[in-house]
């Protein structure tokens, strides 16, 4: 397993990592849960990733469980939550309160995670989405409470513009408080925009870390839709219909046979090569891998030994068939 440094701080997180989104507590059950763990953590991830909205905090709750039942030392793993959503536990409608990035939910959601996770204190805390309805300084005051209260220690966002990144940094410097370290957006060889050109100054400037998701574009970057839709997978389960329209756009599966070929000619599979692509870029400080069978991280894993097969002439041949490498504004 290879480290890395997140962004600016002098945590190392590996670069490989889990996370538990439409698995634990849906998905998959919790001895398949606990397999995936262990294999994780007995291959050098470090980095479990979760949120308060995954199965209503029940992913939350299963994997407390496994934390507890593995007795890891605590300083040996990173285990992050996420709060804006909020938690229905299954109950289904949440009541304003419950939710965004105001204090009071800020401060209950956090409580609520240690809680479901058994543990003391969050590693990383981010703020799910931006908050429209909430001033980014009351959510800035908020995060450096908890980590002024010992609960977190490294706060982040996922999904922010730069803007707003910049907006909590302005308020964090003009008031002595600790900003955020990292960010969590989606990023693979179809969603390409936030990581390779929205955040480009800013990784310079406030040294910023990402923990990027979906890395597999929810399994459509493996091939295994290439020819038609496979049983038991991700995108057939009911209530996510909305993520397999978006996922098996035509132009996607186009796109997804070409590289299948590509990866064949040079002697690997296709899940591989799209994480190796992702691991290619520097700016990434980890890639959090999802996985609803402990075969599927067992060749995941393998990705760091494709990375020296992706030559600046590969990585050309990637892009004319990718067709969507963003383009910097010139002005
Ligand atoms: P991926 O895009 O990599 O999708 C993972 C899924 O792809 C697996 O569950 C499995 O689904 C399939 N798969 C994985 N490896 C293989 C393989 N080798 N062969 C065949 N199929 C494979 O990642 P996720 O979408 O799961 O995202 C990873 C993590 O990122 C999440 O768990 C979560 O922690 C985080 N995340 C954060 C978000 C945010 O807003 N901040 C949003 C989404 C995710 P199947 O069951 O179909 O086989």
């Amino acid at each position: 397993m290879e480290y890395k440094r997140l962004g600016k701080s002098g945590l190392q997180v590996s670069r490989l990592s889990f996370g538990s989104w439409l698995t634990f507590g849906k998905q998959v059950g919790d001895t398949t849960a606990e397999d995936l763990m262990k294999l994780a953590y007995d291959n050098g991830v470090n980095f479990f990733d979760n949120a308060e909205a995954y199965a209503g905090g029940r992913s939350e709750e299963v994997m407390g469980e496994v934390l507890k039942n593995m007795g890891w030392r605590r300083d040996s793993y990173i285990v992050s939550s996420k709060v804006f959503f909020g938690a229905d536990g299954g109950k289904g409608g949440l009541v304003p309160t419950q939710k965004g990035l105001n204090r009071k939910h800020v401060r209950e959601a956090c409580d609520q995670a240690l809680q479901r996770l058994q543990v003391d204190y969050l590693d990383l805390y981010f703020c799910h989405r931006p908050d429209k309805q909430t001033p980014i300084e009351e959510t800035v005051w908020s995060m450096h409470n908890l980590i002024q209260q010992g609960k977190v220690l490294y706060w982040g966002t996922s999904e922010w513009s730069a803007q707003e990144i910049m907006e909590a940094h302005r308020i964090a410097e003009r008031y002595h408080l600790i900003g955020p370290a990292m960010e969590q957006p989606q990023y693979n060889m179809l969603v390409r925009d936030k990581v390779e050109v929205e955040y480009s100054q800013i990784y310079k400037t406030v040294g910023l870390g990402t923990t990027i998701w979906s890395p597999l574009a929810s399994g459509v970057l493996t091939g295994k839709y290439n020819d038609g839709f496979p049983d038991d997978t991700r995108l057939g389960i009911e209530g996510l219909e909305w993520l397999k329209d978006r996922a098996l756009a035509e132009e996607n599966l186009g796109r997804v046979r070409e590289l299948s070929a590509l990866a064949k000619e040079l002697g690997t599979t296709m899940p591989l090569l799209a994480i190796a692509w992702c691991l290619k870029n520097d700016n990434v400080s980890t890639v959090i891998l999802g996985a609803s069978k402990t075969s599927q991280l067992e060749e995941n894993f393998k990705a760091f030994e494709v990375v020296s097969l992706l030559t600046d002439e590969v990585m050309d041949r990637i892009e004319l068939i990718l067709k969507n490498k963003p383009e910097h504004p010139v002005f």
